[in-house]
Protein backbone atom coordinates (compact mmCIF):
# COMPACT_ATOMS: atom_id res chain seq x y z
CA UNK A 1 0.00 0.00 0.00
CA UNK A 2 1.24 3.63 -0.02
CA UNK A 3 1.66 3.82 3.60
CA UNK A 4 3.80 0.72 3.30
CA UNK A 5 5.65 2.52 0.50
CA UNK A 6 6.28 5.50 2.75
CA UNK A 7 7.16 4.04 5.24
CA UNK A 8 10.12 2.15 3.57
CA UNK A 9 11.13 5.03 1.27
CA UNK A 10 11.38 6.73 4.99
CA UNK A 11 13.29 4.25 6.43
CA UNK A 12 15.90 3.72 3.87
CA UNK A 13 16.34 7.37 2.66
CA UNK A 14 19.57 7.61 3.49
CA UNK A 15 20.43 4.19 2.11
CA UNK A 16 18.56 4.85 -1.39
CA UNK A 17 19.89 8.60 -1.80
CA UNK A 18 23.62 7.04 -1.26
CA UNK A 19 23.11 4.12 -3.61
CA UNK A 20 21.73 6.50 -6.18
CA UNK A 21 24.45 9.27 -5.29
CA UNK A 22 27.12 6.26 -6.45
CA UNK A 23 25.27 5.73 -10.07
CA UNK A 24 24.48 9.22 -11.16
CA UNK A 25 27.72 10.08 -10.03
CA UNK A 26 29.32 7.40 -12.07
CA UNK A 27 27.19 8.46 -15.34
CA UNK A 28 27.64 12.26 -14.43
CA UNK A 29 31.31 11.38 -14.62
CA UNK A 30 31.38 9.48 -17.56
CA UNK A 31 29.33 12.04 -19.19
CA UNK A 32 31.87 14.71 -18.18
CA UNK A 33 34.78 13.34 -19.43
CA UNK A 34 34.93 13.95 -23.15
CA UNK A 35 34.64 17.74 -22.33
CA UNK A 36 38.79 17.33 -20.67
CA UNK A 37 38.48 19.83 -18.26
CA UNK A 38 41.59 21.49 -16.85
CA UNK A 39 42.58 21.21 -13.62
CA UNK A 40 41.69 23.68 -12.51
CA UNK A 41 37.93 23.05 -13.12
CA UNK A 42 38.34 19.67 -11.99
CA UNK A 43 38.79 21.01 -8.85
CA UNK A 44 36.01 23.64 -8.62
CA UNK A 45 33.75 20.88 -9.59
CA UNK A 46 34.80 18.45 -7.04
CA UNK A 47 34.17 20.85 -4.51
CA UNK A 48 30.96 19.26 -2.91
CA UNK A 49 32.92 15.96 -2.67
CA UNK A 50 35.57 18.01 -1.07
CA UNK A 51 33.59 19.72 1.36
CA UNK A 52 32.35 16.05 2.67
CA UNK A 53 35.97 14.85 3.32
CA UNK A 54 36.46 17.64 5.16
CA UNK A 55 33.75 17.87 7.22
CA UNK A 56 34.19 13.92 8.17
CA UNK A 57 37.79 14.97 8.90
CA UNK A 58 36.82 17.89 11.28
CA UNK A 59 34.77 15.22 13.10
CA UNK A 60 37.63 12.17 13.56
CA UNK A 61 39.72 13.31 16.08
CA UNK A 62 37.59 14.49 19.02
CA UNK A 63 34.93 10.97 17.73
CA UNK A 64 38.30 9.49 18.19
CA UNK A 65 38.92 10.45 21.45
CA UNK A 66 35.74 10.84 22.93
CA UNK A 67 34.27 7.77 22.22
CA UNK A 68 37.26 5.62 22.96
CA UNK A 69 36.83 7.57 26.81
CA UNK A 70 33.55 6.83 27.00
CA UNK A 71 33.69 3.44 25.60
CA UNK A 72 36.41 2.89 27.97
CA UNK A 73 34.99 4.34 31.25
CA UNK A 74 31.58 2.67 30.96
CA UNK A 75 33.38 -0.24 31.54
CA UNK A 76 35.48 -1.68 34.33
CA UNK A 77 39.15 -2.86 33.91
CA UNK A 78 38.36 -6.51 34.04
CA UNK A 79 35.63 -6.70 31.37
CA UNK A 80 37.36 -3.94 29.12
CA UNK A 81 40.44 -6.06 29.38
CA UNK A 82 38.27 -9.37 28.09
CA UNK A 83 36.81 -7.25 25.06
CA UNK A 84 40.34 -6.10 23.89
CA UNK A 85 42.04 -8.89 23.61
CA UNK A 86 39.17 -10.34 22.11
CA UNK A 87 39.02 -7.37 19.42
CA UNK A 88 42.77 -7.59 18.93
CA UNK A 89 42.36 -11.52 18.16
CA UNK A 90 40.14 -11.03 15.82
CA UNK A 91 42.19 -8.01 14.21
CA UNK A 92 44.95 -10.32 14.28
CA UNK A 93 43.32 -13.64 12.77
CA UNK A 94 41.63 -11.55 9.95
CA UNK A 95 44.60 -9.45 9.15
CA UNK A 96 46.91 -12.52 8.70
CA UNK A 97 43.91 -14.50 6.95
CA UNK A 98 43.90 -11.36 4.77
CA UNK A 99 47.57 -11.63 3.83
CA UNK A 100 47.39 -14.66 2.80
CA UNK A 101 44.63 -14.70 0.87
CA UNK A 102 46.51 -11.85 -0.69
CA UNK A 103 49.48 -14.35 -1.62
CA UNK A 104 47.70 -17.12 -2.69
CA UNK A 105 45.81 -15.35 -5.38
CA UNK A 106 48.43 -13.45 -6.47
CA UNK A 107 50.83 -16.56 -6.77
CA UNK A 108 48.07 -18.77 -8.52
CA UNK A 109 47.22 -15.73 -10.90
CA UNK A 110 50.91 -14.51 -11.80
CA UNK A 111 49.91 -11.12 -13.23
CA UNK A 112 53.11 -10.11 -13.29
CA UNK A 113 55.10 -11.45 -16.33
CA UNK A 114 57.76 -11.06 -18.00
CA UNK A 115 60.53 -8.11 -17.74
CA UNK A 116 59.76 -4.81 -15.97
CA UNK A 117 60.74 -2.96 -19.36
CA UNK A 118 57.71 -4.88 -21.27
CA UNK A 119 55.97 -4.04 -18.62
CA UNK A 120 56.78 -0.33 -19.12
CA UNK A 121 55.98 -0.30 -22.61
CA UNK A 122 52.74 -2.18 -21.88
CA UNK A 123 51.50 0.88 -19.55
CA UNK A 124 52.85 3.18 -21.17
CA UNK A 125 54.93 4.52 -18.65
CA UNK A 126 58.66 4.69 -20.61
CA UNK A 127 58.18 8.60 -19.91
CA UNK A 128 57.86 9.47 -15.88
CA UNK A 129 55.98 12.42 -16.31
CA UNK A 130 57.72 15.60 -13.26
CA UNK A 131 55.05 14.71 -10.91
CA UNK A 132 55.88 11.09 -10.78
CA UNK A 133 59.07 12.21 -10.17
CA UNK A 134 58.18 14.34 -7.55
CA UNK A 135 56.30 11.27 -6.38
CA UNK A 136 59.57 8.97 -6.28
CA UNK A 137 61.35 11.75 -4.60
CA UNK A 138 58.55 11.71 -1.75
CA UNK A 139 59.13 7.50 -1.16
CA UNK A 140 62.78 7.56 -1.70
CA UNK A 141 62.68 10.20 1.89
CA UNK A 142 59.90 8.07 3.39
CA UNK A 143 61.96 4.73 2.82
CA UNK A 144 64.71 6.16 4.60
CA UNK A 145 62.94 7.54 7.26
CA UNK A 146 61.07 3.78 7.63
CA UNK A 147 63.75 2.18 7.55
CA UNK A 148 66.03 4.02 10.30
CA UNK A 149 62.42 3.81 12.34
CA UNK A 150 62.42 -0.36 12.40
CA UNK A 151 66.13 0.05 12.69
CA UNK A 152 66.24 2.01 16.10
CA UNK A 153 62.99 1.04 16.97
CA UNK A 154 61.93 4.75 17.23
CA UNK A 155 59.10 6.26 15.16
CA UNK A 156 60.98 9.33 12.77
CA UNK A 157 58.77 10.23 10.23
CA UNK A 158 61.09 12.74 8.26
CA UNK A 159 58.80 13.79 5.35
CA UNK A 160 56.83 17.47 6.02
CA UNK A 161 53.35 17.47 3.97
CA UNK A 162 53.49 20.09 1.44
CA UNK A 163 50.03 21.09 1.68
CA UNK A 164 48.59 22.21 4.94
CA UNK A 165 45.96 19.28 4.62
CA UNK A 166 44.55 19.82 8.27
CA UNK A 167 42.69 23.08 7.29
CA UNK A 168 40.70 23.34 4.28
CA UNK A 169 42.24 26.31 2.89
CA UNK A 170 40.00 28.52 0.57
CA UNK A 171 42.59 29.62 -1.56
CA UNK A 172 43.85 26.70 -2.85
CA UNK A 173 40.47 26.79 -5.05
CA UNK A 174 41.60 30.19 -6.70
CA UNK A 175 44.76 29.62 -6.79
CA UNK A 176 46.39 27.66 -10.34
CA UNK A 177 47.88 24.50 -8.08
CA UNK A 178 50.55 22.06 -9.67
CA UNK A 179 49.76 18.96 -10.51
CA UNK A 180 51.43 17.28 -7.67
CA UNK A 181 50.06 14.85 -5.51
CA UNK A 182 51.04 14.78 -1.74
CA UNK A 183 52.17 11.97 -0.38
CA UNK A 184 50.49 11.77 2.95
CA UNK A 185 52.47 10.53 6.42
CA UNK A 186 51.42 7.39 6.73
CA UNK A 187 50.52 7.15 10.47
CA UNK A 188 48.92 10.20 10.94
CA UNK A 189 45.50 11.73 10.71
CA UNK A 190 44.82 15.67 10.01
CA UNK A 191 48.49 16.12 11.23
CA UNK A 192 48.49 13.73 14.61
CA UNK A 193 49.29 10.41 15.16
CA UNK A 194 46.54 8.19 15.10
CA UNK A 195 47.73 5.69 17.23
CA UNK A 196 49.15 7.58 20.25
CA UNK A 197 46.06 9.59 20.17
CA UNK A 198 44.04 5.70 20.85
CA UNK A 199 46.65 4.83 23.55
CA UNK A 200 46.14 7.88 25.29
CA UNK A 201 42.44 7.93 25.20
CA UNK A 202 42.06 4.19 25.88
CA UNK A 203 44.22 4.80 28.98
CA UNK A 204 42.56 8.37 30.55
CA UNK A 205 39.45 6.47 30.19
CA UNK A 206 40.32 3.68 32.12
CA UNK A 207 41.74 5.53 34.87
CA UNK A 208 38.69 7.82 34.54
CA UNK A 209 36.39 4.48 34.75
CA UNK A 210 38.15 3.95 37.52
CA UNK A 211 37.79 6.75 39.98
CA UNK A 212 34.59 6.47 41.28
CA UNK A 213 32.56 9.68 41.94
CA UNK A 214 35.52 12.02 41.35
CA UNK A 215 35.45 10.65 37.86
CA UNK A 216 31.82 11.25 37.27
CA UNK A 217 31.97 15.10 35.60
CA UNK A 218 34.62 13.52 33.54
CA UNK A 219 32.35 10.73 32.50
CA UNK A 220 29.69 13.08 31.86
CA UNK A 221 31.77 15.36 30.08
CA UNK A 222 32.85 13.22 27.18
CA UNK A 223 30.04 11.22 27.35
CA UNK A 224 28.33 14.81 26.64
CA UNK A 225 31.12 16.02 23.82
CA UNK A 226 30.38 12.12 22.02
CA UNK A 227 26.89 12.72 21.72
CA UNK A 228 27.34 16.14 20.87
CA UNK A 229 29.57 15.46 17.81
CA UNK A 230 27.41 12.42 17.00
CA UNK A 231 24.71 14.83 16.57
CA UNK A 232 26.79 17.02 14.13
CA UNK A 233 27.44 13.90 12.27
CA UNK A 234 23.75 12.80 11.67
CA UNK A 235 23.45 16.46 10.49
CA UNK A 236 25.90 15.85 7.75
CA UNK A 237 24.90 12.70 6.63
CA UNK A 238 22.30 14.66 5.21
CA UNK A 239 24.73 15.93 2.58
CA UNK A 240 26.89 12.80 2.64
CA UNK A 241 24.89 11.73 -1.00
CA UNK A 242 26.17 14.87 -2.30
CA UNK A 243 29.49 14.73 -1.79
CA UNK A 244 29.65 11.32 -2.83
CA UNK A 245 28.11 11.83 -5.87
CA UNK A 246 30.81 14.69 -7.10
CA UNK A 247 33.69 12.50 -5.20
CA UNK A 248 32.59 9.62 -7.74
CA UNK A 249 31.77 11.72 -10.49
CA UNK A 250 35.57 14.09 -10.13
CA UNK A 251 37.72 11.27 -9.61
CA UNK A 252 36.03 9.70 -13.02
CA UNK A 253 36.53 13.23 -14.58
CA UNK A 254 40.10 13.48 -13.63
CA UNK A 255 41.19 9.39 -14.17
CA UNK A 256 43.39 8.55 -16.42
CA UNK A 257 42.71 6.71 -19.65
CA UNK A 258 41.80 2.96 -18.98
CA UNK A 259 42.19 2.22 -21.94
CA UNK A 260 45.75 3.09 -21.83
CA UNK A 261 46.13 0.80 -19.37
CA UNK A 262 48.47 -2.21 -19.95
CA UNK A 263 47.73 -5.71 -19.53
CA UNK A 264 49.89 -6.57 -16.65
CA UNK A 265 48.43 -4.13 -15.00
CA UNK A 266 44.69 -5.03 -16.01
CA UNK A 267 45.48 -8.34 -14.79
CA UNK A 268 47.23 -6.53 -11.48
CA UNK A 269 44.08 -4.90 -10.95
CA UNK A 270 41.67 -8.04 -11.60
CA UNK A 271 43.87 -9.57 -9.31
CA UNK A 272 43.42 -7.12 -6.43
CA UNK A 273 39.52 -6.88 -7.00
CA UNK A 274 39.12 -11.10 -6.84
CA UNK A 275 41.54 -11.14 -3.67
CA UNK A 276 39.45 -7.92 -1.57
CA UNK A 277 36.39 -10.24 -2.79
CA UNK A 278 36.80 -13.31 -1.45
CA UNK A 279 38.03 -11.57 1.88
CA UNK A 280 35.04 -9.33 1.84
CA UNK A 281 32.58 -11.59 0.55
CA UNK A 282 33.35 -15.25 2.25
CA UNK A 283 35.40 -15.00 4.60
CA UNK A 284 34.54 -11.96 6.73
CA UNK A 285 30.69 -12.99 6.56
CA UNK A 286 31.57 -17.00 7.03
CA UNK A 287 33.71 -15.51 10.24
CA UNK A 288 30.83 -13.53 11.25
CA UNK A 289 28.01 -16.47 11.00
CA UNK A 290 30.22 -19.36 12.61
CA UNK A 291 30.70 -17.11 15.60
CA UNK A 292 27.48 -15.71 15.79
CA UNK A 293 25.04 -18.11 13.89
CA UNK A 294 23.35 -14.55 12.70
CA UNK A 295 22.89 -13.91 8.75
CA UNK A 296 25.87 -12.08 8.08
CA UNK A 297 24.40 -9.98 4.89
CA UNK A 298 21.57 -8.41 6.59
CA UNK A 299 24.30 -6.99 9.08
CA UNK A 300 26.32 -6.05 5.97
CA UNK A 301 23.09 -4.16 4.82
CA UNK A 302 23.16 -2.06 7.09
CA UNK A 303 26.48 -1.09 6.78
CA UNK A 304 25.62 0.25 2.92
CA UNK A 305 26.14 4.01 3.70
CA UNK A 306 29.13 3.72 5.55
CA UNK A 307 31.09 1.17 3.24
CA UNK A 308 29.88 3.33 -0.17
CA UNK A 309 31.27 6.85 2.24
CA UNK A 310 34.78 4.52 2.29
CA UNK A 311 33.92 3.80 -1.60
CA UNK A 312 33.99 7.74 -1.88
CA UNK A 313 36.89 9.22 0.43
CA UNK A 314 39.38 6.31 0.12
CA UNK A 315 39.75 7.04 3.98
CA UNK A 316 38.38 4.83 6.64
CA UNK A 317 39.10 7.42 8.99
CA UNK A 318 36.98 10.11 7.60
CA UNK A 319 34.14 7.39 7.09
CA UNK A 320 34.48 6.47 10.91
CA UNK A 321 31.55 8.42 11.46
CA UNK A 322 29.19 7.22 9.42
CA UNK A 323 30.36 3.54 10.51
CA UNK A 324 29.34 4.55 13.95
CA UNK A 325 26.05 5.58 12.79
CA UNK A 326 25.35 2.10 10.80
CA UNK A 327 26.47 0.05 13.61
CA UNK A 328 24.50 2.10 15.91
CA UNK A 329 21.88 3.02 14.64
CA UNK A 330 20.77 0.35 11.88
CA UNK A 331 22.64 -2.53 13.02
CA UNK A 332 21.86 -1.83 17.15
CA UNK A 333 25.15 -2.89 18.29
CA UNK A 334 26.30 -1.71 21.65
CA UNK A 335 27.80 1.63 22.11
CA UNK A 336 30.29 0.19 24.32
CA UNK A 337 31.32 -2.00 21.87
CA UNK A 338 31.64 0.59 19.15
CA UNK A 339 33.18 3.27 20.94
CA UNK A 340 35.66 1.03 22.13
CA UNK A 341 36.30 -0.77 18.80
CA UNK A 342 35.45 1.49 16.11
CA UNK A 343 38.39 3.83 17.10
CA UNK A 344 40.95 1.15 17.28
CA UNK A 345 39.58 -0.71 14.66
CA UNK A 346 39.95 2.42 12.26
CA UNK A 347 43.39 2.77 13.04
CA UNK A 348 44.79 -0.62 13.54
CA UNK A 349 42.33 -3.01 11.71
CA UNK A 350 43.17 -2.96 7.86
CA UNK A 351 42.48 -6.21 6.34
CA UNK A 352 42.28 -4.73 2.91
CA UNK A 353 45.38 -2.88 3.05
CA UNK A 354 47.49 -6.01 4.33
CA UNK A 355 45.66 -8.27 1.54
CA UNK A 356 47.01 -5.08 -0.52
CA UNK A 357 50.00 -4.86 0.30
CA UNK A 358 51.58 -8.52 0.36
CA UNK A 359 50.00 -8.87 -3.11
CA UNK A 360 51.61 -5.74 -4.54
CA UNK A 361 54.93 -6.23 -3.28
CA UNK A 362 54.66 -10.35 -5.39
CA UNK A 363 53.42 -8.50 -8.00
CA UNK A 364 56.24 -6.15 -8.11
CA UNK A 365 58.62 -9.35 -7.51
CA UNK A 366 57.16 -11.22 -10.41
CA UNK A 367 57.30 -7.99 -12.99
CA UNK A 368 61.53 -7.72 -11.80
CA UNK A 369 61.80 -11.57 -12.23
CA UNK A 370 62.70 -12.20 -9.19
CA UNK A 371 60.93 -15.49 -7.59
CA UNK A 372 60.45 -14.96 -3.94
CA UNK A 373 61.64 -18.45 -1.42
CA UNK A 374 59.42 -18.83 1.07
CA UNK A 375 61.61 -17.45 3.88
CA UNK A 376 60.81 -13.68 1.47
CA UNK A 377 56.65 -15.16 1.58
CA UNK A 378 56.81 -14.87 5.19
CA UNK A 379 58.77 -11.83 5.89
CA UNK A 380 56.34 -10.02 3.44
CA UNK A 381 53.50 -11.86 5.36
CA UNK A 382 55.04 -10.08 8.63
CA UNK A 383 55.85 -6.99 7.43
CA UNK A 384 52.62 -6.32 5.17
CA UNK A 385 50.89 -7.04 7.98
CA UNK A 386 52.88 -4.56 10.17
CA UNK A 387 52.26 -2.18 7.52
CA UNK A 388 48.53 -2.14 7.58
CA UNK A 389 48.79 -1.66 11.20
CA UNK A 390 51.03 1.28 10.74
CA UNK A 391 49.37 3.21 8.20
CA UNK A 392 46.66 5.41 9.24
CA UNK A 393 42.88 5.71 7.26
CA UNK A 394 43.59 8.19 5.12
CA UNK A 395 44.04 8.01 1.24
CA UNK A 396 46.77 6.07 -0.01
CA UNK A 397 48.66 5.96 3.06
CA UNK A 398 49.03 1.92 2.50
CA UNK A 399 51.04 2.97 -1.10
CA UNK A 400 53.32 4.56 1.21
CA UNK A 401 53.89 2.23 4.05
CA UNK A 402 54.10 -0.55 1.44
CA UNK A 403 57.59 0.69 1.60
CA UNK A 404 58.10 -1.40 4.34
CA UNK A 405 57.52 -4.43 2.60
CA UNK A 406 59.59 -3.92 -0.29
CA UNK A 407 62.70 -2.73 1.36
CA UNK A 408 62.41 -5.78 3.42
CA UNK A 409 63.20 -8.40 0.63
CA UNK A 410 64.88 -6.46 -1.20
CA UNK A 411 62.60 -4.95 -3.66
CA UNK A 412 63.43 -1.59 -5.87
CA UNK A 413 60.99 0.93 -3.52
CA UNK A 414 61.10 3.08 -6.92
CA UNK A 415 58.87 0.29 -8.37
CA UNK A 416 55.97 1.54 -6.44
CA UNK A 417 55.60 3.73 -9.21
CA UNK A 418 54.35 1.11 -11.28
CA UNK A 419 51.23 0.93 -9.66
CA UNK A 420 50.24 3.85 -8.93
CA UNK A 421 48.18 4.36 -11.60
CA UNK A 422 45.31 2.40 -10.25
CA UNK A 423 46.19 3.30 -6.73
CA UNK A 424 43.39 5.86 -6.44
CA UNK A 425 41.03 3.19 -7.46
CA UNK A 426 42.58 0.33 -5.83
CA UNK A 427 42.77 2.56 -2.15
CA UNK A 428 39.00 2.56 -2.61
CA UNK A 429 38.26 -1.04 -2.46
CA UNK A 430 40.70 -1.96 0.26
CA UNK A 431 39.35 0.96 2.19
CA UNK A 432 35.67 -0.50 2.19
CA UNK A 433 36.98 -3.75 3.01
CA UNK A 434 38.69 -2.39 5.94
CA UNK A 435 35.55 -0.79 6.75
CA UNK A 436 33.83 -4.05 6.69
CA UNK A 437 36.37 -5.46 8.62
CA UNK A 438 36.05 -3.38 11.65
CA UNK A 439 32.18 -3.38 11.37
CA UNK A 440 32.35 -7.40 11.23
CA UNK A 441 34.50 -7.04 14.10
CA UNK A 442 31.90 -4.60 16.01
CA UNK A 443 29.55 -7.73 15.54
CA UNK A 444 31.59 -10.19 16.67
CA UNK A 445 32.94 -8.57 19.46
CA UNK A 446 30.01 -7.71 20.40
CA UNK A 447 28.12 -11.22 20.31
CA UNK A 448 31.53 -12.70 22.29
CA UNK A 449 30.87 -9.86 25.20
CA UNK A 450 27.21 -10.44 25.80
CA UNK A 451 27.56 -12.05 28.96
CA UNK A 452 30.12 -9.14 30.61
CA UNK A 453 27.47 -6.60 28.77
CA UNK A 454 24.44 -8.22 30.29
CA UNK A 455 25.97 -7.86 34.12
CA UNK A 456 27.25 -4.58 33.64
CA UNK A 457 23.21 -3.87 32.55
CA UNK A 458 22.08 -5.76 35.75
CA UNK A 459 25.23 -4.37 37.80
CA UNK A 460 23.58 -0.46 36.50
CA UNK A 461 20.13 -1.60 37.38
CA UNK A 462 18.25 1.03 35.29
CA UNK A 463 20.92 0.85 32.29
CA UNK A 464 18.71 -1.06 30.78
CA UNK A 465 15.32 1.33 30.72
CA UNK A 466 17.26 4.17 29.91
CA UNK A 467 18.10 2.66 26.10
N1 LIG B 1 43.07 4.40 2.39
C1 LIG B 1 43.12 3.28 3.29
C2 LIG B 1 42.20 3.52 4.46
O1 LIG B 1 41.87 4.62 4.76
C3 LIG B 1 44.49 3.00 3.75
C4 LIG B 1 45.30 2.54 2.61
O2 LIG B 1 45.83 3.38 1.87
O3 LIG B 1 45.42 1.33 2.40
O4 LIG B 1 41.76 2.60 5.09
Amino acid sequence: SKEDVQAFFKKNAFVLFTVAAVVVGIILGFALRPYKMTYREVKYFSFPGELLMRMLQMLVLPLLVSSLITGMAALDSKASGKMGMRAVVYYMTTTIIAVIIGIIVVLIIHPGKGSKDEFMKQSKIEDISPADTMLTHHLRQLALSLQFKTKYGKRIVHVTMTVNDSVFNLTNLTEQITREEVIPIPGTVNGVNALGLVVFSMCFGLIIGNMKEQGQPLREFFDSLNEAIMRLVAIIMWYAPIGILFLISGKIVEMDDITEMGGQLAMYTITVIIGLSIHAFIILPGLYFAITRLNPFIFIMGLVEALITALGTSSSSATLPITFKCLEENNKVDKRITRFVLPVGATINMDGTALYEALAAIFIAQVNNMEMNIGQIITISITATAASIGAAGIPQAGLVTMVIVLTSVGLPTDDITLIIAVDWFLDRLRTTTNVLGDSIGAGIVEFLSRHELQAKDVEMGNAVLEE
